[in-house]
């Protein structure tokens, strides 16, 4: 099977700015359709049950199936999306699956893409981060990047404006690569 995914690789590198020490992370990844879907679930999985372990939370049945929804779609998922495929299993009470998103989004295993009103899955839930994405306006793939020095302007730029910041998210959207080619292949 083809494993095709495009990854920047992850550098890390310091900066020494006065006091403060800064660690950029630049994680960014585009996953293809045809990668090898099982054994990146099974991976997904088996670290999202650690991190519930290390956090003393429960990996339960519910919360289990809607990550692995989520994580398995590799494309920004709806709520609604979730309720009728979890409607199959025979699961059907929305409240219910929305406190299992609440929970995951809690502990950081998920993001929620506000300007779709879909649900990602995390590619480094260790630790707790705002997310920030590249989001295809054609295929609806999507890579998270964790470019701290983003976050500390946003940060300090809210903060000059005597503003608290709770969360945010930084979602960009364009066309990822492979949808580029096809364009420029068309
Ligand atoms: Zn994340
Ligand atoms: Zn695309």
């Amino acid at each position: 099977m083809k494993c095709y995914i495009i990854t920047k690789g992850r550098s890390s590198y310091e900066k020494n700015l006065g006091e403060k020490r800064m660690i950029e992370h630049h994680d960014l990844k585009f996953i293809d359709e045809d990668h090898d879907r099982q054994r990146c679930i099974n991976q997904a999985m088996a670290n999202a049950e650690q991190l519930c372990q290390r956090r003393g939370q429960r990996f339960t049945a519910l919360r289990r199936r809607v990550f692995e929804l989520v994580w398995c779609h590799h494309k920004p998922i709806g709520a609604y999306d979730l309720l009728e495929k979890l409607q199959r299993d025979g699961r059907t009470a929305p409240p219910t699956v929305y406190r299992a998103l609440d929970f995951l989004l809690e502990l950081g295993l998920i993001h929620r893409i506000t300007s779709l009103n879909a649900y990602v899955g995390c590619s480094h839930p260790e630790d707790l981060h705002d997310g920030q994405f590249l989001i295809c306006t054609a295929c609806r793939s999507y890579a998270e990047l964790n470019v701290e020095s983003i976050s500390t302007a946003i940060d300090d730029s809210a903060r000059d404006s005597g503003f608290a910041v709770q969360r945010h998210t930084v979602e960009i959207m364009g066309l990822c690569p492979r949808c580029q080619d096809k364009q420029v292949t068309s």
